[in-house]
C-alpha cells in the first residue's frame, strides 16, 4: 500500500519518454493521463500523418505503461469530444477520480506551458512541473546560457556543448583536429546515383482515420495508409541504427543534395522519434560516436561530426534560443514582410519544379530535409515577403516533426530572418544558382536559371536581386552579405530595372507562376 496522495500526472503527446524517472517506480496512487485533444488536433494545419503517427504513438505508450503496471487513463477524440481545452480536461479527471496533486513534465510549448502554469496557481494543487529530461542541457542551464543580453552564435554554442559533454574530443581537442567539416561535406548528388532508399514501417491507421473522420479534422496532405513512421522507442532505435548502418558515412556529402530521386537521400528520419521523445537525443549521439570509435574505416569522420552537430547543436540552439526569447519572438517581423503565401504552398501547383517537388512531397511524406525547407520553400516565401506569422503557419502543420519550440527558430530565425538577425548571422537566400547547383530539378524546369528578366526567367533569379536592392539599407552593410551587394552592383541598370520589374510580376501574383 502507497502512502502517497492520489496524484494525476499528465502526459503530452510529444512526451513519450519511457525512461523517464516518473516511470521507475508503479504507484497505485498515481493516474497518468494521455489524451487526444480536438484543441491541439485542429490549433495548426497539421498533415494528416503527424495526427496519425502523434495519437498512434500515444496510443502504444499508454499500452506499455500498462503492461508495466501503472495506470493510465488513455483518452481519444471520441471521450475528449465534449471538452473546450486542456484546462477543463485535468479538472474533470481530478474530480472523477478524486485527485488531489497534480504534475506535469513542462512542457516545451510556450503556449501550453502557460496554459498549466495558468491552471496550477488558480487551483491551488500541490504538484507542479517536473524536467521532460529528454534535452542534453537542463532548462535552467539552457536559460542562464541564453542569457538577454548576449548575442548568440551557433557555432561558439556548438563547441561548448561539445567540451561540455565530452563528445568527439580527444585531450580539450576536437578528434580530427578541426570543429568543422564543410568542406568535405555539401555535394549535389552525382548522376545516375541510385538513393539508398529509407526504412519504412507499416502501421494500420484505419481506426485513426475514422476517428478523425467522425470528429470532422481532415488534416493536410496525403494519408498514407499504412503509416510509415516509427511510432514505438523500439522502431525508432532501429530506424536510428539503420541510419547509422546504412546511411551515416553519405550524410555529411549529400546533406545538401536536391533531388527529385529520392525524398529522404541519407537523411536519418528520426526528427519525430526525437521530438516525440520517443528516442533520447542523447542516445543517439552515443550509438554515432560509438560507430565511429568501433569501426573508423567505415564511418567518415566528416558525416559523424555533421551529423552531431545537428542534433548536439542546432536542435538544442534553436531550443534555447525559443525558450529565452518567448513570447516575444512570436511577433517578431524584422524585414516588415507583409505578403500572404501563394496558395500553392498547399496544392504544390507551380512551375517551379524545386518548389512543386518539395511540396509535392511534403503533402504525400510529411516530409522535407533541411535544404528543402531552408533554400526552396523558405527562400521563396522570404524572396517574395510574405508575412512570417503565414510561414510560420505553414511550416508548423506540414512536417511530421513540426512542434513550435524547433519549428518557429528554424522558420521565423534561420529561413525568414524575421528576428533580425538573431539566430542567423545573414538572411538564406539565393538565386536559382544555387538551386541548380545543389540539385537537378533545373533541367527539366518550365524556367531558365540563366535568365534573369525574361518571360521564363527562374524566378529566384529576379525575385533574389529585388530582394537585395529592397533592403540594402538594412543589409548593405553586413561583413557575410558583401559579395552579394558586389554582385548586384555590378549588374548594368537597365537590366537591373527589367529584373525588378519582373519581380514586382511575380510578386504581384506568385500562384501564376
Ligand atoms: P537530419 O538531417 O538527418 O538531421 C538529424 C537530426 O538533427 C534531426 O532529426 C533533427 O532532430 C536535428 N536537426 C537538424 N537540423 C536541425 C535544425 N535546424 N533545428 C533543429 N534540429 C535540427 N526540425 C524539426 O524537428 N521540427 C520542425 O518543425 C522544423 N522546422 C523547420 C523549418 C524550417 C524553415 C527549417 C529550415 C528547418 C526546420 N527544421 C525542423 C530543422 C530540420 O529541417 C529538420 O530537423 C530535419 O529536416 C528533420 O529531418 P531528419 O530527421 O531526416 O534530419
Ligand atoms: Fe527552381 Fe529556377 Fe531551377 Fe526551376 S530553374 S528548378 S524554378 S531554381
Amino acid at each position: 500500500m502507497s502512502d502517497s496522495v492520489p496524484t494525476l500526472r499528465l502526459i503530452l503527446g510529444d512526451q513519450l519518454n519511457a525512461s523517464h524517472s516518473w516511470f521507475r517506480v508503479v504507484d497505485e496512487n498515481v493516474v497518468y493521463l494521455l489524451a487526444e485533444l480536438h484543441e491541439e488536433a485542429r490549433y495548426a494545419p497539421h498533415h494528416i500523418q503527424k495526427l496519425q503517427a502523434f495519437f498512434l504513438a500515444m496510443h502504444q505508450f499508454s499500452a506499455k505503461l500498462r503492461q508495466a503496471g501503472h495506470t493510465v487513463i488513455h483518452l481519444t477524440l471520441d471521450d475528449t469530444a465534449e471538452c473546450s481545452s486542456l484546462a477543463v480536461l485535468i479538472d474533470q479527471v481530478m474530480n472523477e477520480h478524486q485527485l488531489v496533486r497534480f504534475e506535469y513534465q513542462s512542457p516545451d510549448e510556450y503556449r501550453l506551458r502557460s496554459q498549466l502554469e495558468t491552471l496550477c496557481t488558480t487551483r491551488g494543487w500541490e504538484g507542479g512541473s517536473v524536467s521532460t529530461e529528454h534535452f542534453l542541457l537542463s532548462e535552467e542551464e539552457a536559460l542562464f546560457y541564453f542569457a538577454q543580453d548576449k548575442q548568440h552564435r551557433m557555432e561558439h554554442f556548438y563547441r561548448f556543448m561539445r567540451k561540455k559533454f565530452d563528445v568527439l574530443m580527444d585531450n580539450g581537442k576536437p578528434v580530427g583536429d578541426r570543429w568543422n567539416f564543410d568542406q568535405e561535406n555539401r555535394k549535389r548528388l552525382p548522376k545516375k546515383w541510385t538513393p539508398p532508399g529509407a526504412l519504412l514501417y507499416a502501421h494500420d491507421v484505419t481506426e485513426v482515420n475514422e476517428r478523425l473522420e467522425r470528429h470532422g479534422i481532415a488534416g493536410w496532405g496525403e494519408g498514407s495508409e499504412p503509416l510509415t513512421w516509427p511510432i514505438t522507442v523500439e522502431e525508432s532505435e532501429q530506424l536510428a541504427m539503420d541510419f547509422i548502418a546504412r546511411l551515416l558515412p553519405q550524410f555529411g556529402r549529400y546533406q545538401d543534395a536536391l533531388t527529385d530521386r529520392d525524398w529522404a537521400l541519407y537523411h536519418a528520419r528520426l526528427s519525430f522519434s526525437l521530438n516525440s521523445k520517443l528516442l533520447s537525443p542523447k542516445w543517439v549521439i552515443d550509438q554515432v560516436v560509438k560507430a565511429y570509435v568501433d569501426a573508423p574505416d567505415q564511418q567518415s569522420l566528416a558525416s559523424i561530426e555533421g551529423f552531431v552537430r545537428q542534433i548536439m547543436g542546432w536542435r538544442e540552439y534553436v531550443r534555447g534560443i525559443y525558450l529565452s526569447r518567448m513570447p516575444d519572438y512570436a511577433t517578431t517581423n524584422g524585414l516588415d514582410n507583409k505578403a500572404a503565401l501563394p496558395g500553392f504552398y498547399w496544392t504544390g501547383d507551380t512551375n517551379m519544379r524545386c518548389v512543386a517537388h518539395a511540396i509535392q512531397q511534403t503533402k504525400k511524406h510529411a516530409y522535407a530535409h533541411h535544404i528543402q525547407r531552408l533554400m526552396v520553400t523558405g527562400n521563396l516565401a522570404l524572396l517574395l515577403g510574405v508575412h512570417p506569422d503565414e510561414v510560420d503557419r505553414w511550416y508548423l502543420g506540414v512536417y511530421i516533426d513540426a512542434i513550435e519550440w524547433v519549428e518557429m527558430p528554424n522558420t521565423r530565425g534561420m529561413s525568414q530572418y524575421a528576428d533580425g538577425g538573431f539566430l542567423a548571422s545573414k538572411p538564406y537566400v539565393s538565386s536559382g544558382k544555387y538551386i541548380q547547383r545543389m540539385s537537378d530539378y533545373c533541367q527539366g524546369c518550365a524556367y531558365d536559371v540563366d535568365q534573369r528578366h525574361t518571360d521564363d526567367a527562374c524566378p529566384f533569379n529576379s525575385l533574389y536581386w529585388a530582394f537585395l536592392h529592397r533592403y540594402r539599407d538594412q543589409l548593405g552593410s553586413n561583413q557575410r552579405m558583401r559579395m552579394m551587394y558586389a554582385n548586384l552592383d555590378r549588374i548594368p541598370a537597365v537590366e537591373l530595372d527589367n529584373t525588378l520589374a519582373r519581380a514586382d510580376a511575380i510578386r504581384q501574383a506568385p500562384d501564376a507562376f
